[in-house]
């Protein structure tokens, strides 16, 4: 990491007051993990600092400490810094993106390769495995104390951007940083339990709906799983319990891509693609304006779901081919 992007960053911070802090619709472990850490960092350097809430958070992260401060704000003056932590472009700020124009200064912050480079300053590292790994940097330049709150919130960001560690964008680098987390006296059982055994029976059960959509092509090294509105009634859960299920999909030995669709309704699908080893699925996601990273990637079509596992059925199987 170039030290002057860091000493940029904490000159600008020091330089201002008001902060915002916001981060991608749907929000992921690294998206709340990061904006909570930077936003717990910043109070500590009394700052005044506003975490906003762009989306529903998922049940598994509303463990974390000082969750309570992301809150949706009417009312926004003073916009001195706005920090954007783990966003690829401003729209996926959602409610926050006309934010943009009212702020005097924007840092962005993020490890999507598809990132746009939107901000006044740019830290934006596709090496990273997780947004939280940039945070950290900054809380170390900027000298703030890892407390036991900053420490688990930076914990959760990048075990859950490495699928627990085990994503090939680990480095020796990640594991430091860990380690020097574990010193700040963090419970890490207690958080892998939140994180990953903490599963409802609703979940579960959508979960095993889910599967029974399992279709493969190319050779079984495609697999898709849909998740419709029917099925969320039926188990009673709600499209953010879907968290998870595609790391199933790609679980399966011959699968490379996996891919899960969710019917936000007749008219649009969201689609999800991860792979393991050797597909670009950022790349896939291109065509429909979406994107995301080499093994992590998402895009919306806006056609209904049977139309739209058709769609992305075609380009599966070409990409095999
Ligand atoms: P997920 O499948 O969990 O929604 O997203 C996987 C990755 O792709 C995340 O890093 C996410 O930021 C990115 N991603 C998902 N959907 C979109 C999208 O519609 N546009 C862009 N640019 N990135 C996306
Ligand atoms: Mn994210
Ligand atoms: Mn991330």
């Amino acid at each position: 990491i170039p030290v002057k992007i860091l000493d940029d960053i904490a000159d600008a911070i020091h330089e201002r007051d008001n902060i915002y802090i916001a981060s991608h619709i749907q929000p992921d472990g690294d998206n709340i993990g990061s904006i909570l850490a930077m936003g717990l960092a910043l109070l500590e350097l009394n700052k005044n600092v506003f975490v906003l809430k762009s989306d529903i958070i998922p049940s598994d992260y509303l463990f974390l400490p000082g969750i309570e401060i992301i809150k949706e704000y009417k009312e926004i003056t003073d916009l001195d810094l706005f920090i954007i932590l783990d966003c690829s472009d401003i729209d996926r700020l959602g409610i926050n993106k006309n934010l943009i124009n009212k702020a005097n200064f924007v840092i962005n912050i993020d490890h999507h390769v598809t990132n746009t480079n939107f901000g006044g300053l740019n830290f934006v590292d596709s090496k990273a495995a997780a947004t939280g790994e940039l945070v950290f940097r900054i809380i170390e330049k900027l000298n703030i104390k890892f407390t036991k709150e900053i420490a688990t919130n930076l914990y959760t960001a990048i075990s859950t951007d490495t699928g627990s560690f085990k994503y090939e964008s680990v480095t020796d680098k990640t594991h430091e940083i860990i380690a020097k987390l574990l010193r700040c006296g963090i419970d890490h059982s207690y958080i892998n339990n939140k994180l990953y055994h903490s599963r409802s029976l609703e979940r579960t059960n959508l979960l095993i709906e889910s599967f029974l959509t399992l279709n493969t092509l190319a050779d079984n090294k495609a697999a898709i799983v849909k998740v419709t509105q029917k099925m969320l009634n039926r188990t009673k859960t709600k499209m953010e319990d879907t968290e998870g299920i595609i790391s199933f999909v790609r679980d399966i030995d011959s699968v490379e891509v996996a891919c899960l669709l969710k019917e936000i309704d007749d008219k649009e699908t969201k689609v999800s693609l991860r792979s393991k080893s050797y597909i670009d699925v950022a790349k896939i996601c291109e065509p429909f304006n979406g994107g995301g990273h080499i093994r992590a990637a998402g895009c919306t079509i806006y056609e209904d779901i049977g139309t739209s596992e058709k769609l992305i059925s075609n380009i599966l199987t070409e990409v095999f081919r």
